[in-house]
């Protein structure tokens, strides 16, 4: 009986926690209400209090990964207005995707569960400027990731959003990923970040529902 009724503990304890997103439509439609919420000025707040940390102790199962830029004008949870455990967040100067990189998105996909994938580049991005204006010394590991995206006479901004495009097709390609995606438990979606609006502007082809 004890057994039982631990096993069935268990089992919403992983149910409540995995509930929050069936698919990477649904994840998709989470964030971007969220970061409407932000825009609006009508934060909620989500699972940030005691209830939902404690609740987290056990595991995580983020329903949503972001590779944004290091940016300090940039957080994640609160431009997507989401919670504790919510969001596996990897940032580093470009939103760029080495193998450390990968790496930590495969993590958050394969072992914790995530559905969704932002790639979020922003406005007037540091990095990606710093390679346009060819100042690439001292960040010379990122700027070779960025620089493919770099064309004569580009603004920073089409710059910013050719970088997002060449990362999701770098993931896209991803073995792993690529199959995930295929089966639609899984898509990487492309956004740019407006600094004085807050919007999450979408660049690539969103999840649809099934
Ligand atoms: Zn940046």
């Amino acid at each position: 009986m004890k057994h039982l009724i631990l096993t069935l503990l268990f089992s919403v304890t992983l149910f409540a926690q995995g509930a929050k997103v069936a698919s990477p439509a649904e994840g998709y439609q989470l964030l971007m209400q969220g970061n409407e919420r932000f825009v609006k000025g009508q934060l909620l707040h989500p699972d940030r209090d005691e209830v939902r940390r404690v609740k987290t102790v056990a595991g995580q199962t983020p329903f949503g990964t972001i590779l944004g830029c290091s940016d300090s004008r940039v957080p994640p949870e609160i431009l997507f207005d989401q919670g504790v455990g919510d969001l596996f967040v990897v940032r580093v100067a470009g939103n760029v995707v080495g193998p450390i990189e990968l790496a930590s998105i495969e993590y958050s996909v394969i072992y914790l569960g995530s559905k969704i994938l932002i790639v979020l580049g922003h406005e007037n991005c540091g990095a990606v400027d710093a390679v346009q204006q060819g100042k690439t010394k001292d960040i010379e590991p990122i700027a070779e990731l960025i620089s493919p995206a770099i064309k004569p006479n580009m603004t920073l901004e089409n710059a910013v959003k050719e970088n997002v495009k060449n990362v999701v097709g770098q993931l896209e390609k991803n073995p792993v990923l690529a199959d995930l995606i295929k089966k639609k438990q899984f898509a990487v979606v492309g956004g740019y970040y407006d600094l004085v609006s807050g919007k999450v502007i979408v660049l690539t082809p969103a999840p649809t529902h099934r």
